[in-house]
């Protein structure tokens, strides 16, 4: 059956336990989803019957049935298909875990909070989804945790580059995600952890101080416990990193996708405290390609600056480069032997310096911090979001920034990072 000629219009049956597994593949196309008879979810969100999902270029979508349903896809013939083998029920065991040790945290003076679970796992195994899922769970449960979101490759607050912290009031919305109001955001600067490690130690330990503050000064977010997502990098230093991440967030659980050595690394390494899960990751998980890795992250910047669904109206002006201060993080290295005593020579990687504006800035994004001045310790300083820098007039010496608020504080402190946006608008 069909619409037109483009159009196909396609049916499926789901029985328990199966999923559909669709993908938009082609530019500028959309997928329609309607939820015909039944119940079902996506990612952990529960659809409405008779409502239009819209899906857009590059979604990879998985639709889970507990009880059967009917689903109805719109669109021009994309990969579909029904699998009936996934790891569903093991994840909802997890959630099952999870609350128990949420109610206990409510009822058992002893335990002071809930659950702060870590997903931990190589890339491409679905650990963006299974906190989504667990994050989801929680929401219709009542529950308010809070999401940590570690991956500055592909994270899902903010901009690439950054870490973010929110408060899940409500499930997210199956075309968006969860809604992003007040997050607490870090700026790092890079999308891979391995350009600074001694650096994003660093954010990752403050960020954890202020979220586990913040988590005790909210009884509801306390008792739901925190759910944090991490990048995929989990070889060599990259290990270490992990466990750093753990210590400072004082996990007590940490669940492992599909890699067996991981898990067995961190069975052997945890305190025994911390329960280690092994878990499978789901064969629909679709691994991507660097290129694709790297046009969602332009699109994020892009959804940033401009929104998504309900389009934002970003702010364009132009600041004199005598009224801004911007700086990096990370000076040239020097050898031991010339550092001042007692400094060793990593210590450079978390050093802040200052940047003199140019045609060095342009396409850059930068961090506004909530620092007053270069002096306070920027690095640890929660920011308040990027402005991007699309136009460097050397003549006059100003640049022209895109910004989602109007013009900053003129004494506001900018820190440069290596991420950068062409704006096409
Ligand atoms: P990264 O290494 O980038 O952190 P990840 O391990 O977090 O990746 P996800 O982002 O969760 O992996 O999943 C990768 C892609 O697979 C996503 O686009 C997601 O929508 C899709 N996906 C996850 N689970 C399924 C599924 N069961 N069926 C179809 N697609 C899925």
């Amino acid at each position: 059956m069909s619409d037109d000629k483009n159009t196909e219009v396609q049916e499926f049956q789901l029985e328990a336990d199966a999923e559909l597994r669709f993908e938009v593949e082609n530019k500028n196309e959309t997928v329609v989803l309607e939820l015909k008879s039944g119940l079902a979810e996506i990612f952990g969100t529960e659809l409405v019957k008779g409502k239009s999902y819209t899906f857009t270029t590059g979604a990879k979508i998985a639709v889970f049935t507990w009880q059967g349903c009917t689903i109805e896809l719109r669109g021009k013939k994309n990969v579909s298909y029904i699998a009936r083998e996934t790891p569903m029920m093991f994840y909802l065991n997890c959630h099952a875990c999870l609350e128990q040790l949420r109610q206990k945290a409510e009822t058992d003076e002893e335990v002071k909070r809930g659950p702060i679970t870590m997903v931990v796992g190589p890339t491409d195994v679905g650990k963006s989804t299974l906190c989504r899922i667990l994050l989801n769970y929680a929401a219709r449960m009542g529950r308010t945790p809070l999401f940590v979101d570690l991956d500055v490759g592909q994270g899902q607050i903010s901009v690439p580059g950054s870490i973010g912290s929110i408060l899940v009031e409500r499930p997210a919305t199956v075309e968006e995600s969860f809604s992003q109001q007040a997050p607490l955001v870090y700026n790092f600067g890079h999308t891979s952890v391995n350009k600074n490690l001694q650096m994003f130690n660093m954010v990752v330990t403050r960020m954890a101080e202020v979220v586990l503050e913040r988590m005790q000064s909210n009884k509801k977010a306390n008792t739901s416990g925190i759910i944090i997502n991490t990048c995929g990098w989990v070889k060599g230093d990259g290990y270490k990193q992990l466990t750093h991440s753990a210590q400072a967030f004082e996990v007590d659980i940490i669940l492992v996708l599909d890699q067996e050595k991981l898990y067995n690394e961190l069975v052997r390494d945890m305190p025994t405290f911390v329960k280690v899960v092994l878990l499978p990751k789901s064969g629909g998980v679709v691994e991507r390609t660097k290129r694709f890795r790297s046009e969602v992250r332009d699109s994020k910047v892009r959804q940033y600056f401009y929104g998504g669904r309900s389009p934002l109206h970003p702010h364009s002006f132009d600041v004199r480069w005598s009224d801004i201060k911007v700086f990096k993080v990370g000076a040239p290295a020097l050898p031991d032997s010339c550092m001042p005593l007692g400094m060793k020579a990593e210590d450079h990687m978390t050093k802040l310096v200052p940047v003199q504006p140019g045609p060095n800035l342009l396409h850059h994004l930068l961090a506004v911090s909530f620092a007053n001045s270069g002096e306070e310790d920027v690095i640890q300083t929660n920011i308040a979001g990027y402005i991007c820098v699309t136009n460097v007039d050397v003549e006059n010496q100003t640049l022209t920034v895109l910004s989602p608020q109007p013009r900053p504080l003129p004494d506001t402190v900018l820190v440069l990072s290596d991420v950068q946006f062409m704006d096409s608008h």
